[in-house]
């Protein structure tokens, strides 16, 4: 999709766009160390949590300094950027957006001047009562006598709340955020800072992951233990439901805002989080491996080979061709880079579609029974390219699994989907999505299945986008129509 600077977004055929994560964070506080260059490395290992800006702000005990740009963390940042960016403590932030569009100015981290200094703060995660916060900022802004509009530069959450925090500047950082902390609904992670000291919040669901490590002379907050891992920090724990940490010269301290009430984004098992990350104690690796042994179980094919869609169907396949006794292959390779371009697609480069990504391996597909096992299937699109290719690469049947349940509902805490219409799910049976897509056959893992397979209680993990069921109340209007199609499904189901 071009953007105004007439890059391309990650999305070369927008009718062809995953499920999309809501972004990367990373904090390090390490007197001695070379903060910036920490982060930008933490950031690389986060980077498929969001591609469209990047940013770190740093803090020498005196000032902080913020650069942020839109692209890709490598694009973003070289050398003389990041020796420029001196100090003791920085966070750092990769996006992809959900509230607030793609543009520079809700590029993060987010920075207040204060009257008590600078506030820099950046965010994974959605909240759901933005017009709820907006009320309240404007209500503080009256009674401070400081003209809204001056207020806001930017239309992300994000920025919402690091406002709102700066009116409370009289309290202190960590004042502020206990001011400010409990109201905020849906699912936030922050990484924050001030000129001295290192904060981490997280949800009282705990949605999104995160979590944070040791260094021989510092600390690492992380969205995902793999970002810890690049820095070489040692993973602690993960930051607790519904828990501040502070860290600065006194050490790590730890508060609570609110009760915990786990609910584990389900989705970060079957795609968004990296294999080698470990979330709730689970390798994701070895939970997607044990969620492609449960769908060959409950969706069993007569095939000759088993192929993964590269790369997050990978582990799944494994698993899949573990228990049912067929032989596991790569039918397809990924063209890794091409997700991201600064070539400008004419007509003819979009038509590719599919090939842009993936090319079939001819000579150990050709003539072969086919089970392809997928993460997910959204609107439809690229498995109904992907077995037309697999076809015409010579494929005599294929057989489609996928590692999740229909995805039937829309993401409200961070992960942007499609909108309900455009999923294919809601509305068609499994065989009629079969038809669609032009495979031999098409089964799906059920959510009892995928639940049992991370060894989590069901009742400790969202998993809104296949069952509707929300854990954290959702926008007013957007429930309200969510439960007139909710009945609707309901009553077609009872027919
Ligand atoms: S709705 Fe789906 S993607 Fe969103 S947090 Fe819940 S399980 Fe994850």
């Amino acid at each position: 999709m071009l953007r105004p600077d007439g890059r391309l977004s990650h999305d070369l055929d927008p009718q062809d766009k995953g499920p999309q994560d809501a972004c990367g964070v990373f904090g390090v506080w390490a007197p001695g160390e070379e903060v910036a260059k920490l982060n930008y490395f933490g950031l690389f290992a986060l980077q498929h949590r969001g591609q469209e800006s990047a940013g770190i702000s740093v803090s020498n005990g005196e000032r902080i300094m913020v650069f942020k740009d839109m692209g890709l963390v490598s694009q973003v940042f070289d050398e003389p950027t990041l020796n420029s960016l001196n100090g003791h403590l920085a966070i750092g932030q990769c996006r992809y957006s959900t509230t607030g569009a793609s543009v520079w100015s809700n590029a993060q981290p987010t920075f207040r001047a204060t009257t008590s200094g600078g506030l820099a703060l950046a965010h994974n995660g959605n909240l759901t009562n933005t017009d709820e916060l907006e009320r309240w900022l404007k209500e503080r802004d009256a009674s401070q006598e400081v003209p809204h509009k001056d207020r806001m530069d930017s239309t992300s959450d994000t920025a919402l709340v690091t406002a709102i925090m700066a009116t409370y500047s009289h309290l202190g950082v960590e004042g502020a955020a206990l001011e400010v902390l409990p109201r905020l609904r849906g699912a936030f992670c922050f990484v924050f800072m001030d000129e001295h000291s290192l904060y981490a919040a997280r949800d009282p669901q705990g949605i999104r992951p995160l979590v944070l490590g040791r260094l021989a002379n510092g600390w690492v907050v992380a969205s995902e233990t793999a970002g810890l891992d690049i820095v070489g920090a040692t993973f602690i724990r993960e930051i607790e439901p519904g828990e501040l940490i502070t860290i600065d010269e006194g050490g790590l301290r730890s508060q609570r805002f609110a009760a915990a009430d786990p609910k584990g984004c389900l989705f970060e098992y079957v795609y968004l989080a990296r294999p080698d990350t470990q979330i709730s104690n689970r390798r994701v690796h070895s939970v997607r491996v044990e969620i492609g042994r449960t769908l060959a179980l409950e969706a069993p094919a007569d095939a000759d080979l088993v192929i993964p869609t590269p790369e997050s169907g990978i582990p799944a396949a494994i698993g899949y061709a573990d228990a049912s006794g067929i032989p596991y292959g790569l039918g397809l390779t990924r063209n890794a880079y091409v997700g991201r371009t600064f070539i400008q697609p004419s007509n003819t480069i979009r038509q590719l579609g599919i090939r842009l990504k993936l090319n079939p391996i001819r000579d150990v597909i050709e003539g072969k029974k086919l089970v392809v096992v997928d993460d997910s299937i959204v609107r439809g699109n690229t498995q109904r390219a992907l077995v037309k290719m697999l076809r015409e690469a010579g494929a005599a049947e294929v057989h489609v699994r996928i590692s999740s349940p229909p995805v039937q509902w829309p993401c409200f805490y961070g992960i942007d989907f499609a909108t309900r219409a455009e999923l294919i799910a809601p509305g068609l049976s499994t065989d009629e999505i079969c038809r669609s897509i032009g495979a031999d056959s098409l089964g799906y893992i059920s959510l009892e299945g995928l639940v049992a397979s991370t060894g989590l209680p069901k009742r400790s993990l969202c998993m809104a986008c296949f069952d509707g069921v929300y854990p954290v109340e959702v926008p007013a209007g957007r429930a309200e129509k969510m439960r007139l199609e909710q009945a609707a499904v309901e009553q077609g189901a009872n027919a």
